[in-house]
């Protein structure tokens, strides 16, 4: 049994549907099971109408009858049946009208909880997957929409940024999901969100159907996981920097998630966790492209001759500097600070100490208002509290990396060559990657810089 994601990016016309049919006829000699994200736009355009509607009720009409033709043109143009037609017509306009009675609410009461935002934000995907199961239904796929929720894919954590509750998840799926397949049908399930144990709607997070899709593999021991987006998988570096990038056909499960949670924005950050722990191996295609190899995850670790297979780098990470003479021997004073931020529900993405000197790596948008809950809880030691906010995070990833002789002589006298001035380093915290701090101003030259070292150098 396979797990197939097909990604909003491949669903961008009523055409990008045959490529659907293409791939699932490949592999007949599997149990098919596909995760879902919404049409193409349809996410951005429910945030959208979320903020609209906190503004004013004037807009929300156009922007459901927006979602509401698109979806007809869909149904119109890709189902021949009529009783399909209507079926699916029927669950469509039932979803936006509960879509409309949501935007309503938060146009009356002013306020959106972000519980909220996550149920607005799910109904993306759950327009898609009853269009897509009437549309192989009608071409003789026999298949059936499923929604998060109601199937059980359970989680917990923040809304927006929830974590599947991966034995709950195991425990549910076999037995909303498993009679489907047994008899033939196609489960469609919607990516995206999952269910609190007290039955709240709770997103994973933008680009979250990737991690949905690993959750569904992993929670039904699946055989493999492809993931089909509209890019041939993971590349050596960022091609709109380095034209000379050149695609990676394997990573270790190490190799992808350093990659996916340090920059390349190829894979929802927590896909790899899932698959890692049930050792299900991964695929990424490209739709448009299904004969190119893509990039395979698995748990192989595999050493190329360079040793680095990727740089990358995430312009939204910068860092708050607590400045203290005492800091280092200072007992509790971690403990102190992540308590006060995960109060406030902020992600700490890394800690680079020094005796004098505690640096968290923050997203951008977190980093003044950590400053200010800190400031406010007055911990003692702490001096001064320095927000550095024009910089950027660079990764080189490769298995053998922390144990390879001269390897970071060479990437940093790659970047010191390029010109730019290295702030700080994080080594040998992961065997597979490591991380450095540069003004974001610097990103192209130093990406350029390392690429050229390691892959356009004859000797590689
Ligand atoms: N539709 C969601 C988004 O655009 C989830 C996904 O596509 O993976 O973020």
């Amino acid at each position: 049994m396979i797990v197939l994601k097909i990604g909003g990016s491949s669903l961008k016309t009523v055409q990008s549907l045959d490529l659907i049919i293409r791939l699932l006829q490949q592999q007949t000699d599997k149990r098919r099971i596909i995760v879902l994200s919404a049409l193409n736009g349809v996410t951005n355009h429910l945030m959208k109408s979320t903020a609209e509607a906190l503004q004013t009720d004037r807009k929300i009409s156009g922007l459901l009858d927006y979602l509401c033709t698109l979806h007809r043109e869909w149904i119109i143009n890709a189902i021949a049946s009529p009783v399909l037609k209507n079926r699916v017509k029927d669950e469509i306009d039932y979803l936006l009208s509960r879509l409309e009675k949501l935007l309503y609410g938060i146009a009356y009461t002013g306020e959106c909880t972000r519980r909220t935002r996550d149920l607005v934000a799910s109904m993306g995907e759950r327009l898609a997957v009853h269009l897509l199961a009437g549309y192989l239904t009608d071409r003789q796929i026999e298949a059936v929409g499923l929604e998060a929720d109601k199937i059980g894919i359970v989680a917990d954590g923040d809304f927006g940024n929830a974590t599947a509750n991966l034995p709950q998840t195991a425990e549910k799926l076999p037995l909303s999901v498993l009679p489907y397949v047994e008899k033939g049908v196609i489960p469609v399930i919607t990516g995206f969100f999952g269910v609190t144990v007290d039955n709240h709607t709770i997103t994973f997070g933008r680009g979250g159907s990737d991690y949905s899709a690993a959750v569904v593999a992993a929670a039904l021991n699946c055989s493999e996981l492809q993931i089909w987006k509209d890019v041939d998988g993971f590349l050596t570096a960022d091609p709109t920097i380095a034209p000379d990038a050149q695609p990676l056909t394997y990573l270790s499960y190490d190799e992808a998630a350093e990659l996916s949670y340090f920059g390349a924005r190829i894979l929802h950050p927590r896909t790899v966790g899932p698959l890692a722990q049930r050792n299900i191996p991964a695929v990424i295609k490209n739709t448009f492209r299904p004969e190119a190899p893509g990039t395979r995850i698995g748990a192989e670790k595999r050493q190329n001759d360079g040793i680095i297979k990727s740089v990358t780098f995430n312009p939204q990470i910068g860092y708050l500097r607590l400045e203290g003479a005492g800091l280092g021997q200072q007992v509790g004073f971690l403990q102190q600070v992540v308590s006060v931020l995960s109060q406030h529900d902020i992600n700490i993405i890394s800690v680079i100490t020094a005796q004098t000197a505690v640096n968290l790596l923050l997203e951008k948008s977190d980093i003044n208002r950590s400053k200010s809950f800190i400031e406010m809880t007055s911990i003692p030691g702490i001096d001064h509290l320095e927000p550095v906010l024009d910089v950027a995070l660079v990764g080189v990833v490769g298995e053998g990396l922390s144990a390879t002789r001269g390897l970071a002589a060479r990437v940093f006298a790659a970047v010191a060559e390029s010109g730019t001035n290295v702030e700080m380093i994080v080594s040998g915290a992961s065997q597979v990657a490591q991380y450095f701090i540069i003004k974001e101003s610097d990103v192209v030259p130093t990406i350029l810089a390392i690429h050229r070292e390691f892959f356009s150098k004859k000797n590689n």
